[in-house]
This record gives structure tokens, C-alpha cells and sequence, in this order.
């Protein structure tokens, strides 16, 4: 397996731990887009969004709690943005799956 998020959440290669249960593992993103910037993966490899069909419904509202899970841990209670690139129009660099949690600073609309 040579996807990058794998080796991350398999421990192959280092990251910063922010929470991690049976479904999911989230980490620092390596650049980061604001003062908390996350990312929430599921430990299975699902190449994006486009690729969930029904039986992962469960997973992706399971995504979407442990997003908020540790937004409330770390105090975003003003608020905070979750995005999920999708594709190459999406910006979707890495192909696995995953949520992006950016907080800590206010955030501006449209993204690029
Ligand atoms: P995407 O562009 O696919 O939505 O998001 C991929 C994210 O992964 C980017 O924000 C990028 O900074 C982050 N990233 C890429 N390589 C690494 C890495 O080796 N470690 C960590 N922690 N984040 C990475
Ligand atoms: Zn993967």
C-alpha cells in the first residue's frame, strides 16, 4: 500500500496524534491553513468521498462527529470550518479520505 494517510495512520510514518478510536484517526496537518488545522481519516482506505456509496454511511456521519468531538476539545466554540476536498476541481491532494477541521481564526467566504 504506497498511499501516504495510510502509512500515517498505521504509524509507518510520524504524525501529531489528536484522536484516534476503532473507525477514525485524526492528526495535525502538516501545513497548516489556520491556528488548529486537523484532518480526520478513517483507518480504512476510501480514495474520496466520491467513491462512499451506502455502506459507509455510518462511517462518514462517524467522520463528522469526531470532528466536532475535538472541536469541543479544543475550544472552538466561536466556531470552525469542516471541508472535505473532493476530485482534482475539489483540490484533493492525498487520496484517501479525509476531513479537514480549521479553526482558531475567522474564516472567509467563498474558499478559493
Ligand atoms: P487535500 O489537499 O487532499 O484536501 O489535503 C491533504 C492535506 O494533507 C494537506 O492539507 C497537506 O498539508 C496534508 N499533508 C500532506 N502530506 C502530509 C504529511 O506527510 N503529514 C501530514 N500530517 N499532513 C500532510
Ligand atoms: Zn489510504
Amino acid at each position: 500500500m504506497s498511499c501516504l494517510f495510510c502509512k500515517i495512520i498505521d504509524g509507518s510514518i510520524p504524525s501529531a496524534t489528536v484522536y484516534q478510536d476503532d473507525l477514525c484517526y485524526a492528526f495535525a496537518d502538516i501545513h497548516p491553513q489556520a491556528p488548529v488545522h486537523l484532518l480526520v481519516a478513517p483507518r480504512a482506505h476510501l480514495v474520496s468521498l466520491d467513491e462512499a456509496d451506502g455502506e459507509h454511511r455510518g462511517l462518514l456521519g462517524h467522520l463528522l462527529w469526531a470532528a466536532a468531538h475535538i472541536a469541543r476539545a479544543k475550544a472552538l466554540g466561536k466556531g470552525y470550518r469542516v471541508v472535505i476536498n473532493t476530485g482534482d476541481d475539489g483540490g484533493q491532494t492525498v487520496d484517501h479520505l479525509h476531513v479537514h477541521l480549521l479553526g482558531g481564526r475567522s474564516m472567509t467566504w467563498p474558499p478559493g
